[in-house]
């Protein structure tokens, strides 16, 4: 339960050191202290993986989506017996709260489960023909071995919908893991390998993000890739992939506005709001961020939010009463900081908050910005931490003028007693997905994914699995 293990990478069905021994270091982000190294894949472990993904390819899309789902399945049960030390380990080396390292491992085994009951459903199509005797199919094909690369901030949920959708469709997969959290991921992927999920289906690597990515994209091998990250490396990989006529999911940035009108249930939208704000100290892509909030209750909204902000106990995720943990990466720290600078310098206000905690581990103090113009980096940049921008607006049209102002459109969040005002924000909002007056973001059987420079595709619902198949028309007379 209490041990950080050292990390391998998994090619063609073994753990094995990278081919030149090199190793990159993995850090505490609570305590600073060096956790444990992982396995630094370069060229020639590459050049495997994608020869183990190849062969893996051919036998994964023969086996039948019966089976396949079965071992599916298996793999969750895993995960569910293994919870506790996976979760362990995660909060080692991401930082979140130990329970909620637990309810993502618990989470990931749901959306396995639920992938694989979509692996038995990728039904194609017969078309009616225009003559006796001729029948006419579009049959579901598996699009090939996929590359997915994938963030820190949730180390096993970024990779399990891919991972999931992937293995469903009858695709094999190599997944550039992130360097900075390791150990659960790979415990993710030894989950399916115990369930017999055949060797060279599943491989694991990391190294350079960029080196790993300028290699496998255009490798002839890769047919699709998905990627989650910052817009910009989103917007170059998009265009690598496009140059090379690979498929691409792209899950990227956003700035998610949360609308409260004047008519919502005040208390429930601060409780909801200031727990999903500091949640995974709001290392989140769907993170609410620019909170919009009608004038009737902007004062009563600022107070309730700055004391719940306040109240958030932050400290190491292994201890039993932390709420939020510390930030994944130092680099994080001096981001924080200057974002909440150039937003005073610009006219803000600080109502609590605004600095690093102690000079071991990366803890940072919830933050909350009042009155915050739009000239401000933070009104235009996706923060990604533990800080909450309160404006306030008059009418229905100013608030959706706001949120719409950014390029991006992933999550947005509403709190309103109309019907009328609800129906007209799924209308107006632009973004991939918007919920009102709860949060309900990110079940495995609902889309998640985000429109303009938000990306492309979807990584949850039916249609996350159509990412990974093509379709083969088949036309036959008997
Ligand atoms: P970053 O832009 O350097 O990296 C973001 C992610 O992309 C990391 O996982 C990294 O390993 C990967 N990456 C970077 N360059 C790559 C390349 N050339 N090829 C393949 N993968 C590559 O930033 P960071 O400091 O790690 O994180 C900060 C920013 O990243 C945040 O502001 C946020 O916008 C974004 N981010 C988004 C998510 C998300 O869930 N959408 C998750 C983590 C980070």
């Amino acid at each position: 339960m209490t041990t950080y293990p050292d990390v391998k990478l998994f090619i063609a069905g073994e753990w094995r050191d990278a081919v030149d021994g090199e190793t990159i270091e993995v850090t505490d982000p609570a305590t600073d202290e060096v956790i444990g190294k992982i396995a630094h894949a370069r060229k020639a472990d590459l050049d495997l993986a994608l020869e183990a993904a190849d062969k893996g390819f051919k036998i994964w899309r023969d086996t039948s989506a019966f089976e396949r789902s079965k071992m599916m399945r298996k793999a969750a049960d895993n995960l569910r017996e293994r919870a506790d030390a996976i979760a362990y380990m995660m909060t080692r080396e991401q930082g979140k709260p130990l329970a909620q390292s637990k309810m993502e491992v618990l989470g990931a085994a749901d959306t396995i489960d639920w992938f694989a009951e979509e692996a038995r459903r990728t039904y194609g199509q017969i078309i009616p023909a225009r003559f006796t005797g001729v029948s006419q199919m579009a049959i579901k094909l598996p699009v090939g071995p996929v590359a997915a690369f994938t963030p820190w901030n949730f180390p096993i949920n970024q990779i399990v919908r891919k991972l999931s959708a992937a293995l469903a469709a009858g695709c094999s997969i190599i997944v550039k893991a992130p360097e900075e959290t390791p150990a659960s991921p790979a415990e993710l992927i030894r989950a399916f390998a115990d369930a017999g999920v055949p060797a060279g289906v599943i491989g694991l690597v990391y190294g350079i993000p960029a080196e790993v990515s300028e290699y496998l994209i255009p490798h002839p091998v890769i047919r699709k890739i998905s990627f989650t990250g910052s817009t910009p490396i989103g917007k170059h990989l998009a265009a690598l992939a496009g140059k090379h006529m690979k498929r691409a999911t792209m899950e990227l940035g956003g700035h998610a506005p949360v609308m409260i009108f004047n008519d919502a249930d005040l208390d429930k939208a601060i409780e909801i709001t200031a727990l999903s704000k500091f949640r995974n100290a709001g290392q989140v892509c769907v993170a609410p961020t620019r909170f919009l909030i009608q004038d009737g209750i902007a004062d009563k909204f600022l107070d309730g939010f700055v004391k719940a902000a306040a109240a958030i106990k932050v400290g190491n995720g292994l201890e039993a009463d932390t709420v939020m943990g510390p930030l994944a990466n130092e680099r994080r720290i001096p981001a924080m900081e200057d974002l909440i600078q150039d937003a005073v310098a610009n006219g803000a206000d600080l109502k609590t908050g605004g600095k690093r905690i102690g000079n071991k581990g990366n803890f940072f103090e919830p933050t909350v910005l009042a009155n915050v113009p739009t000239s401000a980096k933070i009104m235009n940049d996706e923060p990604f931490g533990p800080i909450a921008i309160v404006n306030r607006f008059s009418t229905f049209e100013d608030a959706v003028a706001e949120a719409n102002r950014l390029p991006f459109g992933l999550a947005s969040y509403a709190f309103t007693g109309s019907v009328k005002t609800a129906h007209e924000l799924g209308r107006q909002v632009e973004a991939g997905m918007l919920t009102i007056n709860h949060n309900g973001l990110a079940l495995p059987e609902v889309p998640f994914g985000g429109i303009k420079d938000s990306g492309y595709g979807t990584e949850g619902g039916s249609e996350a699995v159509q990412a990974y198949l093509e379709t083969k028309y088949v036309s036959q007379m008997n």
